[in-house]
């Protein structure tokens, strides 16, 4: 922990101690809690000296060799490396490391393949899809015309709504890809369906491109077009995203690698963050190790293990369990809404996730009836299957605690004022504060920073 401050704030320290606090608090806030919320990790050391390296001073518009500035030699380099190892890990013959994020990379694709107006398809929002495949105030949903797809009453993707939503509509993309989804993606299926009304198929793989590398999730290469990824969430990157083609995508239309370049840069974007570059081709050197696959792997045998635990102690899951990193937990026995005070409660006593929809939520995106946790966080800092027991236990008692004493009020000028009154009350709740204690003792023997390699 001391190294790990000295390593983060020495310089900041000397110039400016107010940001310099707050870093110090937030490494604090992490070694002393349980992150489960599933689009996040906990990055080397190596990324992040990466990241904070001086690439951050430079400006390369632009591409390999086809820059608008000069000085780019060691911005070239180091960005050809990340392609190389992209293409490498995933076997696609295109990659680009520029996107700023997921969002953007997902913007490029639309770009690319789309004209405004033009119809696209993806997993509904509150069914688990991403604002970014087609949400109604999301540029995706406001500029093309979105038809979105749903989850059937038991939690699955509905097939046969797909193909019957794609032959009336003929979309011009199919999006498969989710933010809050536990099982294997039926990647082959949809290739399918869009090859049947000629619609390109983007997998968007933000969630699961660790698990893919890793050889714990079936790869869309051989089904997809394109293929989308944050850097950031089980690939345990810098924030950040890909783009990449494969070769059915080359098949299907010779100039697509060109065209998703164009739209990167200059269609949205200008200069790269090359800082943001050299880490994701440090990330991708760790993906390439042994040891990762055997962490992609061992984060789905802890999120199966954890699924196990906590329905033995009768909390429901959304479809029962988990194919993947994630679990989604199903409030509704205790009443509508309750993903709030879940949330608020366990964050109280240093477990951290997030309140979600699941599917028919009988209440509203805001005041969802469920929780999404996932195992990527806790399975870098080396948490095992014998130790979900402890999480599940964690977990089970606030859920128990919180979910039946507090319900929303139906009167919604009400809830504000309500929520204030819960706020303060479980601040004094024993089991709140017992939780607590316990996992703040526990966190210790996982310290941040010392599962990685560094
Ligand atoms: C996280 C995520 C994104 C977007 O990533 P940002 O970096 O937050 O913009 C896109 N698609 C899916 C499926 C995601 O889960």
């Amino acid at each position: 922990m001391s190294n790990l401050k000295t390593f983060f704030n020495d310089s900041v320290k000397k110039t400016d101690s107010e940001v310099s606090a707050i870093i110090r608090h937030e490494i604090e806030r992490m070694s002393n809690g349980l992150e489960l919320i599933p689009s996040e990790n906990v990055v080397s050391l190596a990324v992040l000296n990466a990241l904070g390296s001086v690439f951050t001073n430079k400006y390369s518009e632009g591409y390999p060799k086809k820059r608008y500035y000069g000085g780019n030699e060691n911005v070239d380099e180091v960005e050809m490396l990340a392609i190389e190892r992209a293409k490498k890990l995933f076997g696609v013959p295109h990659a680009n490391v520029q996107c700023y994020s997921g969002s953007p990379a997902n913007m490029a694709v639309y770009l690319a393949t789309c004209k405004p107006g033009d119809v696209v398809m993806g997993q509904n929002l509150p069914d688990g899809g991403h604002l970014t495949h087609g949400w109604k105030v999301n540029f995706s949903g406001l500029f093309y015309k979105s038809v979105p797809y749903h989850v059937k009453a038991d939690g699955y993707l509905d097939l046969e709504e797909i193909r019957k939503l794609a032959i009336e509509n003929k979309p011009k993309l199919i999006w498969c890809g989710a933010t809050a989804y536990t099982r294997e993606f039926p990647f082959e299926e949809i290739g399918k369906i869009a090859d049947e009304v000629g619609a390109y198929f983007a997998a968007d793989i933000a969630h699961i491109s660790g698990l893919v590398i890793g050889g714990a999730h079936k790869s869309p290469v051989p089904y997809a077009h394109i293929v989308t990824t944050t850097t950031h969430k089980t690939l345990r990157g810098p924030r950040g995203a890909m783009v990449m083609v494969t070769q059915r995508g080359l098949d299907k239309d010779p100039e697509l690698a060109d065209k998703l370049d164009k739209a990167v840069f200059p269609g949205l974007q200008g200069g790269p963050h090359d800082h943001q570059t050299a880490a994701i081709a440090v990330t991708l050197g760790e993906a390439m190790k042994p040891e990762f696959k055997e962490y992609a792997k061992q984060i789905v045998k802890n999120a199966k293990a954890l699924a196990e635990e906590l329905m033995q102690r009768d909390i429901k899951l959304v479809t029962n369990g988990t194919d993947n990193h994630m679990l989604l937990i199903d409030l509704t026995p205790y009443g509508k809404g309750k993903g709030v005070f879940v949330q608020e409660a366990l964050d109280l006593a240093h477990i951290t996730l997030n309140k979600n929809t699941i599917p028919a939520d009988p209440s509203s995106p805001f005041y969802p009836s469920g929780v999404r946790l996932g195992t990527p966080a806790i399975t870098t800092r080396g948490l095992m299957e014998k130790e979900m027991e402890h999480v599940a236990e964690w977990l089970a008692r606030i859920i128990k605690e919180v979910a039946s004493k507090y319900s929303l009020p139906e009167d919604k000028t009400k809830i504000k004022e309500y929520l204030d009154d819960f706020r303060s009350e479980i601040r004094n709740n024993v089991i709140i504060a017992q939780v607590k204690k316990e996992v703040m003792e526990f966190c210790k023997k996982f310290p941040l920073y010392t599962t990685l390699d560094y």
